[in-house]
């Protein structure tokens, strides 16, 4: 009689879930070395993420920083360490296709690696899109668009080689947006090396900058009025602390950009409070993940704060799981910079990603709708093939 009457399994029971997660380095050069006022690079390490499920879908994220540790506190070999010791003993065993809840669970348990997170909800999301049929987008409300306009950013170091590359990009038609990096050198070298640039390309390029925190607030105040005068439209964060950029905003004729400051929704939401800046870049790793990129959006559309789709020069797993969440958002008045991949010598898809008249295409398989190269991947793996053969 017991049996007639035997409660239902919940329904969860039979969902799948996480069975195994693994997670490898991937070293890869650059076409040229990327200064920043941080860092140089001349490579970039792809931290990538496999989580493998009890249906037999697995589903990829990658985690990535700008000049391993110089830009913040994660590293790819930090977040590789945080996600085998301490996110898998979370993950493991637990429902795959309520992601919300389980991103939710192991931010209970696990704090802040807020690039780890990321990787790890991408993995997530594209497993869950795979399984069923639909593209990340989808699964995050619905894409608006699918195509997404890319800057280019100028970080050679050398104002005749930057302007011949930019040339190169308009002449390619794959960029018209060019993003200078600055703050490593004198204020005055800085201004010049800027305003040559727009001088020579003219109405034909738009000409924006990223201080990325060097500049302290006199040099800010010097820097943003000759910027203004020398036709560029918008600097992203010249100074480091939110209450100094809140200080900075509409004394000069060109858009103030957030960026390091902008942490996850909190910080968005103190920021638009404080009137702290006209644009946020937006990036799913330094917010914690593709929801948590959402939510700061819809702050800034609530304040009136402009968007752009920001980049931590991911590889094409970051790049794509960005370009998905970017293309949900009602407005991305600023376009992006997902230009990762271009900046790396060598494709680990199957398939390259379309970047054709300036703009990039976001997929509209299941999942990201990208599929890696494995056999590229281990060749360039932490350990790999390349690391043997390139020894000395
Ligand atoms: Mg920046």
């Amino acid at each position: 009689m017991n049996t007639v009457f035997a409660p239902l399994a919940p329904a969860t029971a039979l969902a799948p879930v996480v069975e195994r997660i693994e997670t490898l380095l991937v070293d890869l050069p650059t076409i040229r070395p990327h200064k920043l006022s941080v860092a140089t690079m001349v490579g970039q390490t792809l931290m990538l993420v496999k989580v493998h499920c009890s249906d037999g879908i697995t589903g990829i994220g990658e985690g990535t920083t700008i000049g391993g540790l110089a830009y913040g506190g994660e590293s790819p070999e930090g977040m590789k360490l945080a996600i085998d010791s301490y996110f898998a003993p979370v993950m493991i065993g637990e429902d795959a296709t309520r992601v919300q809840a389980l991103m939710a669970r192991l931010g209970r348990m696990v704090k802040e690696n807020r690039f780890a997170k990321s990787a790890v909800e991408t993995a997530l999301l594209d497993a869950h899109g795979k399984r069923l049929g639909l593209p990340v987008s989808e699964l995050l409300g619905g894409r608006r668009r699918d195509r997404l306009p890319v800057a280019w950013t100028l970080a050679s170091g050398d104002t005749t080689r930057d302007i011949a590359e930019a040339e190169h990009m308009l002449d390619l038609r794959r960029h018209r947006i060019f993003k200078l990096k600055i703050g490593a050198r004198g204020l005055k070298e800085d201004i010049a090396h800027v305003a040559a640039i727009k001088r020579a390309l003219g109405e034909r390029g738009a000409v924006r900058v990223d201080v990325n925190m060097a500049w302290n607030e006199t040099e800010a105040a010097f820097g943003m009025a000759a910027l203004a005068d020398a036709g560029c439209e918008l600097v992203e964060q010249p100074v480091a602390s939110a209450a100094a950029l809140a200080r900075l905003m509409r004394r000069f004729p060109l858009a103030l950009m957030a960026d390091e400051v902008l942490t996850g929704p909190e910080s968005a939401f103190e920021i638009a409070k404080a009137a702290g800046a006209d644009v946020f870049a937006v990036k799913i790793e330094q917010n914690g993940g593709l929801y948590n990129a959402q939510r700061v959006a819809a702050i800034a559309d609530a304040a009136g704060i402009g968007l752009y789709g920001g980049t931590m020069l991911e590889g094409a797993v970051g790049t794509i799981a960005s370009a998905q969440v970017f293309s949900t958002f009602a407005d991305l008045q600023w376009g992006t910079e997902l230009f990762g991949p271009l900046l790396l010598t060598q494709e680990i898809l199957r398939q390259p990603l379309d970047y054709s008249d300036f703009e990039l295409t976001v997929p509209d398989g299941p999942g990201l709708g990208i599929d890696l190269d494995e056999e590229r991947v281990a060749f360039f793996a932490r350990n790999g093939l390349r690391k043997t053969i390139s020894a000395g």
